[in-house]
């Protein structure tokens, strides 16, 4: 028997501490969304401060602006960050942010804070970067790979973005495995939304996906976690960032336990302000597990913020070209999603997987207010 050199066990112990992360969640389920109002007032998004940053203008300082800074940076539209902190001055490279993000985000490029770009900059989005390693993968990007032509042609350029080296699940892959942090104890209901959202990339690709109770040896590995959970991309609370994955094969796919997430029912009737609807998310988020960057066509579940109270979860043609770029074609996929999947952004009354009562009144909202993890 080879016995292990003293470098190969630290590596393990090593690894063992980040994948044996044994997390503990009191999950509070609320059968109805009126339940749940006493308790919990509308909350504000992380970013809401942002508002007041309205009109600023190079040149001069604002209380402030060294957290817009930070959040650019965050994001990936500041190539690199300041070797102490970032200053409140509205400086150049603060205006090239601005002006980056709104070719992304398909406003007007004005390099000045404005209401629609503020208003922008505030919802709710996925913690995945839009610009990664300096790479562009949004408008910006893709206009300047065209500036050589002589005449646009952005209708007919793909939007889709990759990561940068287009990785991708290796040639061949056909299922890849899913699996639930076991520390969430997340009921079947909740389950069921994620598979309904892994559902809807297998119906366009030849992809198949399974859940697995082996959580540590998934190829997907999902789970709630709260504030800092050790990976370097702390969630912020209430709205904010809602989750991220990461790029193939790493396959982890993390949620902010501490949003308020709308697991059945018509998530555009609820009451609660800063109800976000799980599966809109779970959708956005494969589509990084399996390849995909963020996308400038708004329709598209792969552009980067959904506000709360939206469902979003039926793949546009953008999403579907993207992944069928990577993977190849469903032979039973007949071009349209829209039969099998009506609810694209509704207001009709989504879908429904616990249904006690009407799909309009009944909404399952799960919060986890209590969370545990210790290092093994
Ligand atoms: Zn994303
Ligand atoms: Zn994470």
């Amino acid at each position: 028997m080879i016995k292990p050199q003293p470098h190969q066990l630290i590596i393990l112990a090593f690894l063992l501490s980040f994948s044996h992360t044994n997390v503990v969640v009191s999950a509070r389920l609320f059968p109805n969304v009126s339940s749940f109002l006493p308790a919990h007032a509308p909350l504000g998004g992380a970013w809401d401060a942002f508002r007041n940053l309205t009109g600023c203008h190079r040149g001069e300082n604002y209380d402030g602006l060294a957290n817009l800074k930070s959040y650019f940076e965050r994001f990936g539209y500041f190539p690199h960050a300041p070797p102490s902190n970032f200053s409140d001055e509205f400086d150049d490279a603060l205006e090239s942010a601005i002006k980056t993000y709104q070719k992304n985000f398909n406003l007007n490029v004005t390099g000045v804070l404005d209401d629609a770009t503020l208003q922008q900059i505030v919802l709710p989005r996925c913690g995945v970067a839009d610009i990664i390693n300096g790479t562009t993968t949004m408008n910006a990007g893709k206009q300047n790979e065209t500036a050589s032509f002589s005449k646009p042609r952005f209708h007919t350029v793909a939007h889709f973005a990759l990561f940068p080296g287009n990785p991708r699940w290796p040639e061949g892959t056909e299922e890849l495995t899913y699996a639930f942090n076991p520390g969430n104890d997340l009921s079947n209901t909740v389950k069921g939304v994620f598979a309904s959202a892994f559902a809807r990339w297998a119906e366009v690709t030849s992809l198949t996906f399974r859940e697995t109770a082996s959580y540590f040896n998934a190829d997907i590995r999902i789970g709630f976690f709260s504030g800092d959970h050790g990976d370097g991309e702390p969630f912020d609370g209430s709205l904010g960032t809602l989750a991220h994955a990461f790029s193939p094969t790493n396959g982890r796919f993390h949620l902010d336990a501490d949003e308020d997430w709308v697991v059945s029912g018509d998530v555009t009737q609820s009451a609660l302000s800063s109800a976000v609807d799980l599966e809109s998310v779970a959708v956005h988020e494969i589509g990084h597990l399996l390849g995909l960057g963020h996308s400038s066509v708004e329709e598209a579940v792969m552009f980067p913020t959904i506000s709360s109270r939206r469902k979003k979860v039926v793949l546009a043609q953008d999403d579907i070209e993207g992944i069928q770029f990577l993977y190849g074609s469903n032979p039973n996929f007949n071009g349209s999603t829209v039969t099998s999947a009506p609810e694209r952004d509704t207001s009709d009354g989504g879908r429904c997987l616990t249904c006690v009562g009407s799909s309009w009144s009944v909404f399952t909202l799960l919060t986890f207010s209590t969370l545990y993890f210790t290092l093994l």
